[in-house]
């Protein structure tokens, strides 16, 4: 027997991300015109589209890096562009991971997945080497834990990245064209490493070129032109059967 007020009394959980009338401009440049969009908790959303149609901005704006000019983003329920609200402590809980890996130089693998945990989340030693030890093995790499990031090839620094930014236990991973930068051969060990954190629950929106990988991993493709959301669904609608002439352009050039 279904209960009415059982129902009611139920909060819905929050979307793991929600975004409100975003809008974004740089001086006279409007470059997010209104974006509304949410991804829910395990959710894996890939973000395609031209080159300047506002993809990074929208990450950046996700996370606070760029804040919007108007409109809202929830992480979780808390609305983020609330100037009360603790913008580090909220940080900590997503994880991003960009195109130039932006390791440590000067510090070994194992060392630069424990500063922050050490500085940011005050764990002591023993915890962050364990914690690092774990994510390494995750990405493939507990054998590389003394080397530095010049000995690792593009793909072995990217997993580095992505495990450095697992260390620090986030609720969701934003990764911005995570395999760009990488000479064709090794963007497979990267886009697997990505496809086992997807298995795995995690939340995550990417920015990506890799037109396998969201057929493949994502549960929603959406396309962006010119600062706005020009058609999302399923891969299958949205690369198979575009409805939008801008989408159909776009697909007919990265196919
Ligand atoms: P995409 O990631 O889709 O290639 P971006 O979000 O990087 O697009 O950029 C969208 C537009 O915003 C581009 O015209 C870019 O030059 C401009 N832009 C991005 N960041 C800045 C900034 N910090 N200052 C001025 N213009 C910017
Ligand atoms: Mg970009």
């Amino acid at each position: 027997m279904t209960n009415a007020t059982t129902t009611a009394d139920t909060p819905t959980p929050a979307r793991a991300i929600e975004i409100r009338a975003l809008h974004k401009s740089f001086g006279d440049l409007q470059v997010l015109r209104g974006i509304d969009f949410a991804v829910d908790t395990g959710e894996v959303v890939c973000v395609i589209g031209p080159s300047g149609s506002g993809k990074s901005t929208l990450l950046r704006c996700t996370n606070l890096l760029e804040e919007p000019t108007q409109g809202h983003v929830l992480i979780a329920g808390t609305d983020i562009t609330d100037p009360d609200v603790d913008i580090d402590r909220l940080r900590r809980r997503i994880g991003m991971v960009f195109q130039q890996f932006n390791l440590f130089a000067h510090l070994s693998v194992l060392d630069n997945l424990t500063i922050a945990q050490r500085r940011v989340l005050g764990r002591d030693k023993a915890e962050a080497v364990q914690v690092a030890r774990q994510n390494l093995v995750r990405v493939g790499l507990a054998d590389k834990e003394d080397s530095y990031p010049a000995q690792l090839s593009g793909g072995q620094q990217q997993r580095v990245a992505i495990a450095r930014a697992l260390s620090m236990g986030p609720e969701l991973m934003l990764f911005d064209e995570p395999t760009s930068a990488l000479d064709p051969e090794l963007v497979g060990d990267v886009l697997a490493v990505m496809r086992g954190l997807a298995d795995d629950g995690m939340t995550m929106m990417v920015v990506t070129h890799e037109m396998g990988f969201a057929r493949e991993v994502a549960d929603r493709v959406v396309f962006m032109d010119d600062g706005v959301i020009v058609e999302q669904g399923t891969p299958g609608e949205v690369l198979s059967n575009p409805q939008h002439p801008r989408t159909r352009e776009f697909l007919a050039r990265v196919l």
